[in-house]
């Protein structure tokens, strides 16, 4: 999960906060600051990309939507429909999951073959508890049923993107070119899933960096000189 920074509440043309009347409105300039990807699964999506609340705007017996959620700058992030409507309308407790504008979550979750996550094995058991957490809130574990109307895609999308990727790292292999580098950020770009490009090509810095940079929004203090994953300042991990 890619770790990104949100950025203050934008403000108008007269420098004044925006206070937004909907929260619909804050998609636009969501997308501007992260990209057009789900903060969750980082599947890059166009209509089905919504602004996700990240404490639920009308949890389970509130009989209005609590106002101070559902417009505040603070609590969003872009979410596509199968991780929104996992993660569903349950109150959270903040500190029980690791956040991707408040943690460095591309340490504490890693990508294996196939696009299969899982807590990354340096955790202690209450950070892979949390990790734990974080992958059940959202579905990263989710494997595609038998059910043919099964509309969740994630794993089979991020499955195709991994078997690109590596692709691309064999043609790298092959000729190392400034063309086949370049090419590799813009099909990055292109697919989405940043995690799945960080891990196959986790021994090339360039790259990592490359990666980094490319994808609005990533939080750059999350990572070493070598693109490497370090704690994040005033996170949990
Ligand atoms: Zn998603």
């Amino acid at each position: 999960m890619r770790p990104v920074t949100r950025g203050s509440t934008p403000v108008d043309g007269d420098g004044e906060e925006i206070v937004f009347t909907n929260y619909s409105h804050a998609r636009r300039e969501l997308i501007a600051r992260m990209g057009q990807y789900c903060s969750y699964c980082e599947m890059k999506t166009d209509s089905s990309l919504h602004v996700e609340h990240i404490q639920p705007k009308k949890p389970p017996g509130a009989v209005e939507n609590i106002v101070a959620r559902e417009l505040n700058w603070q609590n969003f992030l872009l979410a596509c429909t199968n991780c929104n409507s996992t993660k569903g309308n349950t109150n959270v407790n903040l500190v029980e999951y690791y956040w991707p504008d408040s943690d460095n979550t591309s340490r504490a979750l890693v990508y294996s073959e196939g696009g299969l996550v899982s807590p990354a094995s340096f955790l202690n058991a209450r950070q892979k508890e949390i990790a734990v957490n974080t992958i059940k809130l959202t579905g990263l574990d989710k494997q595609p049923g038998n059910d043919p109307t099964d509309s969740d895609r994630r794993l089979r999308n991020r499955r195709e993107t991994w078997d690109i990727a590596t692709e691309f790292e064999i043609d790298l292999t092959l000729n190392d070119s400034a063309t086949i580098r370049g090419g590799i950020i813009r099909a990055a770009k292109g697919y989405g899933y940043w995690s799945i490009w960080m891990t196959v090509f986790q021994d090339d810095s360039d790259i990592l960096n490359r990666l980094i940079e490319a994808f609005p929004g990533t939080a750059s203090d999350c990572f070493n000189g070598v693109g490497k994953p370090v704690a994040r300042p005033l996170g949990q991990i």
